[in-house]
């Protein structure tokens, strides 16, 4: 796709401004009313999903060109997706995120990209990690698990780690749990270690699309040779790479992919993880945008819009526009419950409603301030439920959720699903 591609439904925007809202029957009051990070921070229409829209439009009429202050404008967008998921409750036709998107590949391509993007993407192509670390040490978190190495044996699943949890001292723990939970289920699981490369979904929400391509080709090939069934992941970005953005650039993965929680909850139904120690604790869970609403599975649509009876505009055949609704919110969940002492409240803002932990689409490299901001509404409505603990299913959440609270002082908690299952487990 290219921005041109949306011409037609850039102009469909009302200007509504539902884009930046909850619809006020999910939610108690309006203090956790807001669905859109850029906006509420901003607190200008064009770093709306809507302004961004409006934006499109105007570059494609050659009315506007890309400056720095737009630049500013287009890149401070986490592309949540929550604008995508709002709209579509009184239309069918414009895509604030999709646009949004190619917003930023636009600017891209003209060169307007913020410099920390640029050393991201340096870092990327250098160690085939966004953080730019050795990738000869990507396989470290796995020392001592005697896992096996799907470079040399065949395997029924793959645990494709990703970059966060490879690289990230603090919660590397995570994975060295998850992965030994599962091998201890019965899974014949195992991992490419120094080999295992980016998925690429990170520098393609900032805007490089042929970055992801190179690693999606990667992927599929790595995946044919290892003749595994399955890919299991415990990070939401990369699960949302996965089973989104790769069949939407045509490049889909050949096997089941599962997120570590959708994984677990199927070995619990068949009673092969069972939780029995009491965990005497109030939590709340987080949902990720990439497991969440944006965790769907892309549909393809190669059909046109029409007009009928000079008014309604429909899609022929129709078009299957992204709700959220179809995202993973249950097996997280449904882990929680089964842990015996622990309580789980909900927030105001959850499932495809849910508020973005601020950390993606290059904003946790680029502006960290508005990432931490955003983490810090989320930790303040995690509070307002009188939960001890905010519990979340990716380690871009866990990470900007942990920087905020020791940036602010706050005295609250951050886990992942996976860390307090364990606590439950036996031995
Ligand atoms: S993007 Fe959608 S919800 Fe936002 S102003 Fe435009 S039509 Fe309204
Ligand atoms: S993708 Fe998220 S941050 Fe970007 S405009 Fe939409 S709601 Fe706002």
């Amino acid at each position: 796709m290219a921005l041109e591609d949306y011409e037609f439904e850039a102009k469909y925007c009302s200007r509504c401004s539902q884009c930046k809202w909850i619809p006020l029957n999910k939610i108690r009051g309006w203090r956790f009313a807001q669905s859109c990070p850029a906006i509420s921070r901003y607190n200008l229409h064009a770093y709306s999903g809507g302004g961004r829209v409006i934006t499109a439009n105007s570059l494609l009429q050659r009315r506007s060109e890309i400056t720095d202050e737009l630049r500013e404008i287009i890149f401070r967008c986490q592309l949540c997706g929550a604008c995508q998921v709002t709209c579509h409750l009184i239309g069918e036709i414009v895509e604030p995120l999709e646009i949004a998107r190619e917003l930023k590949i636009r600017a891209v391509e003209e060169g307007k990209i913020p410099l920390e993007i640029q050393f991201m993407v340096d870092g990327l192509k250098r160690e085939d990690n966004v953080f730019g670390e050795p990738k000869a040490k990507r396989g470290d978190w796995a020392k001592g698990l005697d896992l096996k190495d799907i470079n040399e044996e065949r395997v029924d699943v793959i645990f494709h780690a990703g970059c966060r949890f490879s690289y990230d001292g603090e919660l590397r723990g995570v994975i060295r749990d998850a992965a030994t939970l599962l091998k201890d289920a019965g899974v014949n699981l195992g991992i490419a270690g120094r080999e295992e490369g980016c998925c690429g979904g990170r520098v393609f929400d900032a805007g490089y699309r042929g970055e992801m391509e190179k690693y999606a080709d990667d992927m599929i090939r790595r995946i044919k040779a290892s003749g595994a069934s399955k890919l299991v992941t415990p990070c939401s970005d990369c699960y949302g790479t996965f089973k989104y953005l790769y069949p939407m650039i045509g490049h889909k993965l050949d096997v089941e992919v599962l997120h570590i929680t959708e994984l677990i909850d199927r070995l619990m139904s068949q009673g092969k993880i069972r939780p029995v120690k009491e965990v005497r604790m109030r939590v709340t869970y987080h949902d990720p945008c990439h497991l969440g609403r944006l965790g769907e599975t892309y549909e393809p649509w190669n059909g046109e819009w029409k007009k009928v009876l000079g008014q309604v505009t429909i899609s022929e055949p129709q078009k299957q526009i992204r709700r959220g609704a179809g995202g993973v919110y249950d097996p997280p969940r449904r882990i929680l419950k089964s842990i015996p002492g622990l309580e789980l409240v909900e927030m105001d803002r959850r499932r495809e409603w849910s508020w973005c932990c601020g950390a993606g689409g290059g904003v946790k490299e680029a502006y960290e301030d508005f990432a931490l901001w955003t983490a810090k509404e989320r930790i303040e409505e995690a509070r307002s439920t009188g939960a001890d603990a905010i519990v979340t299913a990716c380690p871009w959440c866990e990470r900007n959720f942990k920087d905020v609270i020791e940036k602010e002082g706050m005295d609250f908690m951050v886990y992942d699903v996976v860390e307090l299952l364990m606590q439950s487990l036996e031995g």
